[in-house]
């Protein structure tokens, strides 16, 4: 895992009267699951946004293990960062094993080496490789898309890990499993997680620490659940 910190991050979109985060400090630990809970609108996505540089703070410096996230050019940053999202945000014409290949490839790691990673990865997320391999996004459930798009988010095994409301798009029970697996897989990985979700339950199952962020992601408690839910 890595550090990464937040320092007085302030985000404005252009035209919007508010800011959508403002003057946010924060620090998540190397290594913990750090979950973000918060009203819809209040800055998650602005925020995980960011840390990806898929976005710009309009001030303020976000660093990872020290280092600012601006001056990174973009191999390290996707050798650092695995993004996975709501609905997981596969490409449709590409197959399984395409999308958990997309980093990797883009990296140019070789033939062999991208093929023996996604057959490893698909077992890591409990996919049979010989079924799911060719297979595309739509022949797939909810529950098989989300264990593809951690797949592909963990595939150039960064040390951060952005998870947007991953298991937001699937029933209770496989979500049940997705979470049991993410604890089973972080007790190896050890990685940096900020994990955003809507389900206190959820936050409270998989947090190291709970971020509750209050209008424009100001940060309204950040504790452990055992602390939080003792107030
Ligand atoms: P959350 O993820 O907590 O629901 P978001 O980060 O998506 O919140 O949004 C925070 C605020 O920024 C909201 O008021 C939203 O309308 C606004 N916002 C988000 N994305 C954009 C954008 N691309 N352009 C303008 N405003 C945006
Ligand atoms: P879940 O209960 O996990 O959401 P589904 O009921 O959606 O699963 O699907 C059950 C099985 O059928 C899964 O193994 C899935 O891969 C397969 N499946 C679902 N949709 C399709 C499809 N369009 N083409 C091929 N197989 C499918």
């Amino acid at each position: 895992g890595a550090e990464i910190q937040l320092e007085n991050v302030t985000k404005r979109y252009p035209g919007n009267a508010e800011a959508a985060v403002d003057d946010v400090t924060m620090t998540i630990p190397a290594g913990k699951i750090v979950i973000l809970v918060g009203p819809s609108g209040c800055g998650k996505t602005t925020t995980m946004r960011m840390i990806n540089r898929l976005i710009e703070p309009t001030s303020g410096r976000i660093t990872i293990d020290g280092e600012d996230v601006l001056a990174l050019n973009g191999d390290v940053l996707r050798r650092k960062i695995g993004y996975a999202i709501q609905q997981a945000g596969l490409f449709p014409h590409f197959t399984v094993a395409q999308n958990i290949g997309v980093v990797p490839g883009l990296l140019k790691w070789n033939r062999k080496r991208i093929d023996d990673r996604v057959d490893e990865l698909m077992d890591l997320v409990g996919l049979d490789p010989a079924e799911f391999r060719g297979r595309y996004p739509r022949q797939l459930s909810g529950g098989q898309q989300q264990r593809v798009g951690v797949a592909r988010a963990l595939a150039a095994d960064p040390p951060v890990l952005l998870m947007d409301e991953p298991f937001g798009a699937v029933d209770p029970i496989t979500r049940g499993s997705l979470q049991d697996e993410l604890l089973r897989l972080q007790e190896d990985l050890r990685k940096t997680i900020v994990f955003v979700t809507h389900d206190f339950d959820e936050a409270v199952k998989l947090g190291d620490k709970i971020a509750v962020l209050g209008e424009k992601s100001s940060i309204q408690q950040y504790d452990t659940p055992e602390a939080i839910l003792a107030n």
